[in-house]
């Protein structure tokens, strides 16, 4: 056997969607709806995941949902009824904007401030570029 198809082997053996370019899933939300509101019981996870701050997260659903929110222990409440695939594309827009690098697209970044100006930090690649968008 030679190397191509020791390769091939090895790759057959692998659990499917590892030998594919790795891509960063985005977890989806666990939300449900209590009352007039909604929320999401593993927000604080889904933060860790990306590394990010909770309170960033926060105003930026806070803002692109338009709805209060807070935090309860691990949980984030929003004010109103929302549905979980709103949700869910809200984060992945947020991760597409402030988690994933555009230089090298993976996830392995973070926010920095300097004089002011909230950069992207890519720890994979070294891309470091400013956010627009102001949360
Ligand atoms: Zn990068």
């Amino acid at each position: 056997m030679n190397y191509d198809e020791l390769l091939k082997k090895a790759r057959k053996a692998m659990p499917k969607g590892v030998a594919k370019k790795e891509r960063f899933d985005v977890p989806k939300v666990k939300g449900h709806v209590q009352g007039n509101k909604t929320v999401i019981s593993n927000f604080c996870q889904l933060c860790d995941i990306f590394c990010r701050n909770e309170s960033h997260v926060l105003k930026y659903l806070q803002r692109e949902l338009a709805s209060p929110a807070s935090l309860d222990g691990p949980r984030l409440v929003l004010g109103r009824k929302i549905s979980s695939s709103l949700i869910n594309e809200k984060i992945q827009k947020y991760v597409k904007e402030f988690v994933l690098c555009k230089e090298c697209g993976k996830p392995d970044t973070k926010l920095i401030e300097e004089g002011g100006v909230i950069y992207v930090k890519c720890t994979a690649c070294g891309a470091k570029y400013p956010i627009k968008s102001k949360i």
